[in-house]
């Protein structure tokens, strides 16, 4: 045991290898507080050579590695399992290097540690835009936005992660270190490996740099706070605003009063942008290259859509300031619910036709097994994912309710299931999906999955217990 942490020391610095409880505390316990896990150390190495070279090491004494990022996920994937122990945290956020911004091929390669708002940042620098955008963008960092192939607010418009990677560099369980990062749109030399360790959890390898593609940036974005009477409104509204604005509409969030109220309740300064309560929000933002006049073409069709009573009320922001508080009534929502307290979260994914009678037939069904209870939805209507929080019954006990995970969670989960969604549209599986996992996938699946992980990883060292 000493051996080996002198040999973790010796390859990243022993200011790098943390051992002291108070040191490796923060490391061990993730964003929402509910997983806490034991680790024999928090390695955190500084060149994607000594990430190889520590994988190498870990091989050979046969300890597992638990990969971390920004560690702002919300499934516990980047935290040890409470009954693991024999393990290290390997943490990525020391490779920090911006390696190449190429303008003319619309492409960026970053180092892993790097947070998603410096890569933005670093695009823009070059007049170039990159959209992926999370409220969590000043934290989470590049490996785990790839291992968790994360989404956001500009979807609609742009893709997940997914779409945005052009290439990969990734230790392999075996610590060989894969250069996969050509910047190509076209690249028809056989399997696309890159594809393997996106949204693989850090289960498949480390990734320890990424090259993603990067667009021209938007002249015009024009953003609005519109009340509708139901979810059936807004999906009628996203055609609408497709038909006239095509892929000029980059967001499209779907707010339930209950959540725009719980930060109205926690977050200071946040205002109700319209004068009297609507059951449900929609906030769109449209956006162009060119400078034209956006807002004159929203508005156009939105008092049409007023007119045809598809929409009850509404606000464009007339400024950016107005934009941005209108934007952080939507990204507020999270921290909004933390200060409210625990809820049973979920974040689901069905077609974007059939979310009126996902959440009507979801409601109904967790409304007969626990009357009162207080659904908090919200979300990113436009790719047909929802959060989709429930807090206990007004004057219920939420500790009795947040005991029921399980048995709520398997309602929700059905009705998606039923509506043939996906369970986890965001945030992965990691700790929180891994035993309902099976329940969903089909049997095919899940033996693919796991032949994937035997042949490259036989030792079952990376990220165990996570997702399979
Ligand atoms: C307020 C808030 C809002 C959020 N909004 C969104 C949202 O809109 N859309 C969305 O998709 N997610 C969202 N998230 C979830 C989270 O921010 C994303 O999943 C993010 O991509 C995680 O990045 P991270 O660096 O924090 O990863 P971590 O939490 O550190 O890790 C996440 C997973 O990736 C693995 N991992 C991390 N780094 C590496 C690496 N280098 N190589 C291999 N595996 C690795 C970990 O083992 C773990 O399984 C939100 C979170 C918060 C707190």
């Amino acid at each position: 045991m000493t051996a080996f942490l002198d040999t973790l020391r010796a390859l990243v610095g022993a200011a790098h290898c943390l051992t002291d409880p108070a040191d490796t505390a923060p490391y061990l316990t993730d964003w929402r507080g509910r997983y806490r896990g034991r680790a024999r150390a928090v390695v955190l190495p500084g060149t994607a050579e000594q990430v190889a070279a520590v994988v190498r090491a870990c091989v050979a004494a046969r300890c597992a590695i638990v990969p971390q990022g920004g560690n702002t996920g919300l499934c516990g994937g980047a935290t040890p399992r409470a009954d693991e122990g024999d393990c290290i945290v390997l943490n990525l956020s020391r490779l920090r290097q911006i390696r190449r911004v190429d303008a003319a091929n619309n492409a960026i390669t970053v180092e892993a540690g790097l947070t998603l708002a410096e890569v933005q940042a670093a695009a823009l620098a070059v007049d170039r835009l990159f959209p992926l955008s999370l409220a969590s963008e000043g934290s989470c960092e590049v490996g785990g936005v790839v291992s968790t192939n994360a989404g956001g607010v500009q979807v609609l418009r742009y893709g997940n992660t997914r779409e945005l990677l052009l290439g990969l560099e990734v230790v392999l369980p075996d610590g060989a270190l894969w250069n996969g990062l050509r910047a190509l749109r076209k690249d028809n030399t056989g399997y696309d490996l890159k594809h393997l360790f996106i949204g693989a959890e850090g289960t498949l390898g480390i990734v320890t740099a990424a090259s993603f593609k990067l667009f021209p940036r938007p002249r015009t974005v024009v953003t609005a706070w519109l009340g509708v009477a139901s979810p059936a409104a807004a999906v009628a509204l996203l055609s609408r605003l497709r038909g006239v604005a095509g892929d000029r509409v980059t967001a499209f969030e779907l707010i339930s009063r209950p959540a725009l109220e719980l930060v109205l309740q926690h977050i200071p300064g946040a205002r109700d942008p319209l004068a009297a309560p609507q059951p449900w929000y929609v906030l769109v933002e449209l956006s162009d290259t060119l400078t034209i006049d956006l807002a004159g073409i929203l508005e156009a069709e939105l008092a049409a859509a007023l007119a045809d009573g598809q929409v009850a009320d509404g606000t464009v922001a007339a400024s950016q300031t107005q934009a941005a508080a209108l934007w952080s009534l939507r990204e507020n929502i999270s921290e909004a619910q933390k200060r409210e307290g625990v809820s049973i979260k979920h974040d689901i994914s069905v077609p974007v036709s059939a979310i009126p009678e996902f959440l009507d037939r979801a409601g109904a069904a967790l409304e007969s097994a626990y009357p009162g209870v207080r659904i908090i939805a919200f979300g990113h209507l436009g790719d047909g994912n929802l959060h989709y929080n429930l807090s206990r019954p007004q004057h219920g006990e939420n500790a009795a309710f947040i005991a029921r995970t399980p048995e709520v969670g398997q309602i929700v989960h059905d009705q998606v299931h039923a509506l043939e969604g996906s369970i986890s549209a965001e945030h992965g599986i990691g700790q929180l999906k891994r035993s309902v996992l099976p329940r969903y996938k089909s049997p095919l699946e899940l033996a693919l999955m796991g032949q994937i992980k035997t042949s490259l990883d036989p030792h079952g060292l990376f990220n165990p217990g996570k997702v399979l």
